[in-house]
């Protein structure tokens, strides 16, 4: 006998790492250069040289230290760190006891869906486009994830149809700005008519509705578009970050989940993450990844290539008559499938060696999702086979 969701889980597998294995097949068969591979958001520009930088001094310090467990929920550097980042940053006051260090927003999430879920009667609401790992934190628990449907002009909020979906059984809404897929940020007038609605529903079920801010794209974005932080519009906001994307380093899990103290009995909060991280078995993150990320928690790398290739994209696709979200953040394309049906598009890229994610896993069966955080010669490429494939050819 086997653990019903796990085998389930463990059996199926992502589609998007089905598409990407498929990819790195083809590529094998075929060669890497006659291959569009849009599947995986696995950044393609190095890490900053503060990272190296920063790894090799570690590397010099105390090995005991650096080898050893860190507290479970962080090493003091880290959380010292990030409280002056994030108190400089944001205009909030954050403390390093606000902080608990996990492995990636993976576990960040994870961490928040447990310990939010008190019972079976328990609701989580994510909105389409959403993340499709969310369904699995929350089923495995025993909980159930509500999806809203995407506001497919915009995508940003279709509030009357996330108020309708709030119950008394809802205890957290999820949000991912910048959007992966969608790659939109939500403006501030959202974020704020958000916090206002999650308030009211708060009073209405008399418990706090949690509003869990899913972060790993925060500093990914162009044109000078800012990312409006959570927590200064809505009290109970949790957030959980990623230095994956950012930093470039997803290899490397590193994340946390940042519980403010102005959400409503937040010791207790911070006790059932560290709790419900115990559950999994987290131990600490990696402690030679904290350490180095310390020393250099501000630090970007060089985003030009993923602008560009959006620039690009973002030129050429709706002039060939594709309908595209805009994406100021992250480094994803979301565009409507020509013929209505994205898995079907999907299929008939595959064919010609571009591989797209069909966005029914996003909750969006009409849509698909390219990640351009490729070589900007894989984009120059796929321009004349998305005019192939418009034009039905
Ligand atoms: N949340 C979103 C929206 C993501 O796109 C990803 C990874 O792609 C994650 C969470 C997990 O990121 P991490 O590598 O930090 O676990």
């Amino acid at each position: 006998m086997l653990n019903e969701n796990a085998l389930k889980y463990g059996s199926q597998g992502s589609a998007i790492r089905a598409l990407f294995e498929y990819g790195r097949q083809r590529a094998a068969v075929v060669g890497k250069e006659k291959i569009c591979d849009f599947s995986l958001g696995n950044p393609s520009v190095p890490p900053p040289r503060a990272l190296f930088a920063a790894f090799e001094a570690v590397l010099k310090e105390d090995p005991m230290a650096t080898h050893g467990y860190t507290s479970s929920w962080g090493c003091d550097e880290l959380r010292a760190a990030l409280a002056e980042s994030l108190t400089r940053r944001f205009g909030m006051t954050f403390r390093p006891e606000n902080f608990f260090i996990t492995a990636g927003a993976a576990a960040a999430l994870t961490a928040c869906f447990c310990a939010l879920t008190p019972d079976r009667d328990t609701e989580f609401i994510a909105l389409a486009p959403y993340f499709p790992e969310y369904k699995v934190y929350s089923e495995t628990l025993g909980a159930h994830l509500k999806v809203v449907p995407a506001d497919e002009k915009e995508f940003q909020i279709d509030f009357a149809a996330l108020e309708a979906a709030i119950n008394r059984n809802t205890r957290a809404v999820v949000i991912n700005s910048p959007n992966n897929p969608a790659g939109v940020v939500y403006t501030e007038e959202t974020v704020r008519k958000l916090g206002e609605l999650l308030r009211l529903k708060s009073r209405e079920a008399g418990h706090p509705i949690f509003l869990i801010s899913d972060e790993p794209y925060r500093e990914l974005t162009y044109g000078g578009v800012r990312v409006p932080f959570a927590p200064l519009y809505y009290e109970n906001t949790l957030v959980c970050y990623s230095w994956s994307k950012c930093l470039s380093m997803p290899g490397d899990r590193l994340g946390y989940v940042l519980i403010p103290e102005q959400t409503a009995e937040w010791r207790q909060v911070f006790a059932a993450v560290a709790g419900a991280s115990r559950m999994i078995g987290h131990v600490c993150a990696p402690s030679i990844v904290q350490k180095a990320v310390a020393k250099c928690v501000d630090a970007m790398p060089d985003l030009t290539v993923y602008e560009r290739n959006r620039n690009l994209l973002l030129e050429a696709l709706p002039a060939m008559g594709y309908e595209c979200a805009r994406p100021d953040g992250a480094f994803y394309l979301f565009f409507r499938a020509p013929r209505g049906d994205g898995a079907s598009f999907c299929e008939e890229a595959k064919a010609k060696d571009l591989l797209a994610v069909p966005a029914a896993t996003f909750g969006c069966p009409n849509h698909l999702r390219i990640a351009y955080c490729v070589d900007t010669a894989v984009v120059e490429r796929s321009l004349p086979v998305f005019r192939a494939l418009i034009e039905g050819k």
